[in-house]
């Protein structure tokens, strides 16, 4: 079969295959730790679901408009304003079921055949999926692991310019954790200026942030809030992953434009879903605050524990749910060393080359797991890195 030249390049995403493979062995048997999944552990808190629940039950369960109901619109621009430092109009905002579409469609809309998207790498493969299909050129940029995982300025310089339409970002980042630093965003963000491009913002782990930080948005930045476009969601924040509720905001006209797509593609967004969204925003925030202070505990465990492994440097990520270890020194690939610790260690993880090719030399971990499991992990990956 022959298929069109920009879903030539689609590839699925490297967790599924491992989950896949990590399935056959339990099937087998085998107990493996799960580490390979960017999915909360924790489970949608309760308030959230039986807002969800009663709305179903009491017949929310039609169509609503594209772009997401009022007060959850209303509630979204007021959040994430506060957040940020910005004013945001609830005309912004465009709700999506999950965060992907606010990904796609706004890259749809900006990007024409042949112009040029810089993304970093290693990065959320998403990004590559989205830049394919517009028919734009992919200009990956490399991560720093001794900038803690933000972008190589000096090739971000050169690779920038006319030809540049979209500059994509994230952070805190999947899969490094790391967090762009307030410097560097404004270095972008000049850069952003001189050669006119838009900046798709992905801040989904934006609330996941440790040791008292937090992760600043460009959209803040002066000049910035016209050419940028903030996607976030509910899926990481509130443990929603299958709900499916996401979100971007940009500015009104290109908001119109990406509402089109959405009606078109997708209609709307699942109204008993949305009303769960209203409460997860309005409601107490507690649940946040206890995941994110055990996320960072697990962090400190899983930083410390690779650490103290030969062969093994990690650096203490900033933000979401991932390390990203550097593991040039056991000489092994990253790849066959994931499939290594895998099959013979259970330890279901991800090489860094699951996101880019400047992903070699490291493994990606999840540590949305217990911190029991997480200890067995480190216990098995020791003995079977040890004997390397
Ligand atoms: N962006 C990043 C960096 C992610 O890691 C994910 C989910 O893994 C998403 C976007 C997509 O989020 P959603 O599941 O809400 O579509």
């Amino acid at each position: 079969m022959t298929f069109t030249k920009r879903t030539q390049t689609l590839a699925p995403e490297g967790a599924y295959q491992v989950l896949a493979r990590a399935g056959e062995l339990e099937v087998q048997g085998r107990e493996i730790m799960h580490l390979e999944i960017g999915q909360p552990d924790f489970d949608t808190p309760e308030n959230i679901s039986l807002k969800g629940v009663q709305a179903i039950a009491n017949g929310y369960t039609k169509y609503r408009s594209t772009a997401g109901i009022d007060e959850l619109r209303a509630a979204i621009a007021a959040d994430a304003g506060r957040r940020r430092g910005l004013a945001i109009e609830p005309a912004q905002v465009l709700v999506s079921p999950g965060a992907k579409p606010n990904l796609f469609f706004p890259t749809l809309a900006l990007v024409e055949e042949g112009d040029e998207v810089i993304y970093p790498n290693p990065g959320f493969p998403t990004y590559e999926a989205m830049i394919a299909v517009a028919g734009g050129v992919p200009i990956p940029v490399p991560l720093l692991e001794d900038r803690d995982f933000s972008f190589d300025l000096a090739a971000f310089d050169s690779l920038v310019g006319e030809r540049t339409k979209l500059i994509v970002l994230n952070s805190p980042s999947n899969p490094t954790g790391g967090v762009i630093p307030a410097e560097d965003l404004a270095h972008i963000a000049a850069a952003a200026q001189k050669f006119d491009c838009w900046v798709l913002s992905d801040e989904i782990y934006t609330r996941i942030v440790f040791d008292g930080q937090s992760a600043p948005s460009i959209a803040a930045l002066p000049g910035m809030a016209e050419r940028t476009i903030i996607m976030d969601g509910f899926s990481k924040t509130y443990a929603m992953t299958g709900w499916r509720l996401g979100y971007g905001i940009m500015p009104e006209p290109l908001a119109r434009k990406v509402q089109l797509l959405l009606t078109h593609a997708l209609g709307s967004t699942a109204h008993f879903t949305q009303i769960a969204g209203v409460e997860a925003l309005l409601g107490t925030q507690a649940f946040v605050e206890d995941m994110v202070a055990q996320y960072e505990a697990r962090r400190n465990v899983i930083v410390e524990g690779l650490n103290a492994i030969p062969g093994v440097v990690c650096r203490k990520p900033q933000g979401a749910f991932y390390v990203f270890p550097n593991i040039q020194s056991t000489g092994m690939k990253s790849a066959d060393l994931a499939t290594l610790l895998l099959e013979e260690a259970g330890v279901a993880l991800l090489p860094g080359t699951a996101f880019g090719a400047y992903g070699e030399g490291y493994l990606r971990l999840s540590y949305a797991n217990s911190i029991e499991n997480i200890r067995e992990a480190l216990r098995r990956m020791e003995e079977v890195l040890g004997q390397i």
